[in-house]
């Protein structure tokens, strides 16, 4: 195994940049080529069909059959014209991967000719054998088809399938044969129609040519990246990905010369290549820089609507894992893989803007617009406010729990950044009780509204320990795990803000009603919201320990354990907002439980596994061999009457069978708590035990096998060093 870890440096070592020539000169050359986009929609379509497949994408309404049909058409000329042999519907399953299942559109007519066929039929509708993906208890044993149907608002695409071919692919959504969702997409999709309708509805209080609202998405997606051949010296990274052992290096991130320091060639080559491969097939990456760790990278694309912009970034993390193998890396998305530096996180800022081409939660110049921005900003809080726990609930992993709260990542404590101006706004709208609307737009500068725009310009206090921070135009959720699908996170803040905004226009029917002023009801309301959501508001250090015991005073949730997180989706108050926003039914929410509490046992299940495996077969074993080591040469000197000099060695030999016997000891209880775990017939106990129990042994085990680390002789050490994955470049 030592061999196998110094043949496995040797080859990383070795290694060069793979250059990378661009597809085009200008980007504009590439930039799409692989998507059924627009362009080529018009270019192969009746005039007819384009405007109305445009307008289904527009507006989210449905396709007739005979435009589906033409589209197929168009759809199946456009990808063999391009070497495609295949097509698929791809979509996002519960398990967290992206599924495709391959048809060729070759097929044979009964007179034995062979014909290249795809019809609307196909484009529309298929049915994957769905038996195999997770349905938590949604599909009966006996029932076990299960449906993918087209999502015309996401271009179809072209994948390279390495040496055969390409595969067109069809965005789709996943629902079982009674009509419920079984993947990530129809509960985003339902979501964002709630969170259109409802944040229309209050935008025409302030503009009647407001129809419709679009929620914004721009996810800033952090990673590492190992030599490949390290990866697979390395069986946790390959089985758990993630180092379920390791001992720091004696240089950590603690210089921070890392952070947008200039970029190893090799891992620019990388980045080069899959930011041309994701160019063309139209997503826009825009930025790419070191991150905090030594080996932590991010790339970032440009903001799109959120339903395209999550595709993209499913699509982009199953790409950067293609093109790493081409470059010799494996790209981890894991939020936890190296113990003691920091884990990655997917950003996800947030906004929502409107047809008319305004962003609902970009501060104004203007008053009017002030209390536009206002009505929005403090819904927006007041939403994260009265559902933080559901928030909590869609960031819940068993990867994300080791970065949540744990000292260098947003805290498991939901919380609201919003910055000192935006702040003192909030304040002086509270605490300015006497407002007379005569003076016409006076009344904004008495609540000081009109001081918000000029200072917001150069505002740039940024606080970057906040798991949800107001940043100029935008809300960014930085708690979300970075190997996590956004859809889960998107839906949940889509649907608490969309039925915070429904209560809204509620609340401020009601007044009108009374014959109150629009204005000064819209202040008083927001006045209102704000004293009761204020308690959410933290503007100072987030990984302190002082804001965990601030918040335990204020009476805010810090729910640390995933399968407590995941608890609250079942929740009467969840469930009830989930049916009444139209986004999820009782049984979809269930059975979402169900498969993240089953998810989450088997990936503690295989870490623990990995652990147990690792430390008898690789770590213990190679303690014997090395106490052997030790022991004859103490022999030795004891022999040569140098009995003081082998007591220090005697003291080594002790320590190492100290350390040998509380791994022994502890990896077997370990495996008897599993063994019990398993056996509670229960999942929601199962996993709790899991979560609790079983992980309680993980820390204990690595403390002793991390200290044997630094004892045992480097030649003899099977496990490849943090310093040696961390800084090959
Ligand atoms: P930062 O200072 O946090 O790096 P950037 O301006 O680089 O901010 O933006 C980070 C991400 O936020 C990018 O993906 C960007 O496109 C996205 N973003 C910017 N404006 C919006 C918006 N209105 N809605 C959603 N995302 C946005
Ligand atoms: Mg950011």
């Amino acid at each position: 195994m030592s061999n196998f870890r110094f043949k496995a440096l040797e080859i990383a070592q070795s290694r060069q940049a793979i250059a990378v020539a661009p597809p085009a000169e200008r980007v504009g050359d590439y930039y799409g080529i692989n998507t059924f986009n627009k362009e080529v929609m018009r270019a192969l379509l009746s005039p007819e069909a384009y405007l109305r497949i445009t307008e289904a994408i527009e507006t989210g309404g449905k396709v007739d059959r005979d435009i589906a049909d033409e589209v197929a058409g168009a759809m199946k000329s456009w990808a063999i014209s391009k070497g495609a042999t295949h097509y698929t519907h791809w979509f996002q399953p519960l398990t967290g991967e992206t599924a495709e299942k391959h048809d060729a559109f070759f097929d044979i007519t009964v007179d034995g000719k062979a014909i290249e066929k795809f019809k609307g039929g196909a484009l529309v509708q298929q049915e994957p054998d769905a038996s195999s993906f997770p349905s938590g208890g949604l599909r009966n044993t006996f029932e076990a088809r299960g449906y993918t149907g087209w999502d015309p608002s996401s271009p179809a695409f072209l994948m390279d399938n390495g040496a055969g071919g390409k595969t067109l692919c069809i965005p789709s959504v996943f629902i079982s044969y009674t009509g419920e969702a079984l993947d990530y997409k129809t509960p985003l999709l339902k979501s964002l129609a709630a969170l259109d309708k409802a944040a229309t509805a209050v935008g025409q209080y302030f503009d009647r040519n407001i129809d419709k609202v679009t929620a914004t998405l721009g996810p800033e997606q952090e990673y590492f990246l190992v030599d490949r051949a390290l990866f697979y010296a390395r069986p946790d990274l390959v089985l758990a990905g993630r180092t379920v052992f390791g001992h720091s290096p004696a240089r950590g991130q603690q210089l921070e010369d890392h952070y947008f320091g200039s970029i190893p060639p090799r891992v620019n080559a990388f980045m080069v290549d899959f930011e041309f491969e994701a160019m063309k097939l139209g997503m826009p990456v825009r930025t790419r820089h070191n991150e905090v760790a030594p080996g932590q990278f991010e790339v970032a694309p440009t903001f799109e609507e959120v339903n395209l912009a999550i595709d993209h970034n499913a699509l982009l993390m199953d790409l950067m894992e293609k093109v790493a193998e081409k470059h010799n890396f494996k790209v981890l998305f894991h939020e936890k893989p190296f113990a003691g530096i920091n884990g990655s996180g997917k950003h996800n800022n947030w906004s929502m803007g409107t047809n008319t081409g305004v962003n609902l939660l970009a501060p104004s110049t203007k008053p009017k617009e002030s209390l536009r921005f206002l009505t929005f900003l403090t819904n927006v809080v007041k939403a994260v406010h009265d559902n933080a726990d559901l928030l909590r609930a869609s960031i819940a992993s068993a990867g994300n729990e080791h970065r949540l709260g744990a000292n260098e990542a947003p805290p498991a404590i939901v919380s609201v950044f919003l910055g000192e101006t935006l702040t003192k706004a909030l304040e002086d709208l509270e605490t300015k009780n006497e407002i007379s609307l005569n003076k016409g737009d006076n009344v904004y500068y008495k609540l000081g509204l009109n001081r918000i725009p000029s200072l917001m310009r150069d505002n740039t206090d940024r606080n970057r320990t906040s798991p949800f921070a107001f940043t100029g135009n935008k809300f960014e959720f930085r708690a979300v795990g970075g190997s996590a699908n956004s859809a889960s996170t998107m839906t949940v803040l889509n649907s608490i803000v969309a039925d915070q905004l429904t209560k809204f226009k509620q609340d401020l029917d009601v007044r009108l009603a009374n014959g109150e002023k629009k204005e000064l009801a819209i202040v008083d309301i927001l006045k209102q919201y704000y004293r009761a959501s204020k308690r959410i508001l933290f503007e100072g250090n987030g990984y302190s320990e002082e804001w965990v015991e601030e918040a335990a005073r204020r009476g805010l949730s810090n729910i640390k354990s995933s399968p407590e997180a995941l608890a609250v989706y079942v929740k009467p108050e969840s469930l009830a907002l989930f049916e009444r926003t139209g986004v999820m039914g009782h049984a979809e929410v269930e059975s979402r439980y169900e498969i993240e509490l089953e998810k989450y046992i088997k990936k503690v299940q295989i870490e623990s596994r990995v652990i147990g495996d690792l430390a008898m077969n690789h770590v213990v074993s190679t303690a014997l061999k090395y106490q052997n080591k030790l022991a004859e040469t103490a022999r030795a000197l004891v022999d040569l009457g140098m009995n003081a000099e082998a007591e220090p060695l005697k003291d080594l030999l002790r320590e190492i069978s100290t350390r040998v016997i509380v791994i022994k000891q502890k990896v077997e209880a370990m495996t008897e708590t599993r063994k019990k775990a398993n056996n509670l017939g229960n999942t929601v106990a199962t996993a709790r035990m899991y979560a609790t129990e079983v992980k309680d042994f993980f820390e204990v085990i690595r403390y002793e096998v991390d200290k044997l680390e630094l004892i045992i002789d480097d030649e003899d050490w099977p496990l490849v060093k943090y310093r040696e994955m961390l800084f090959v470049k």
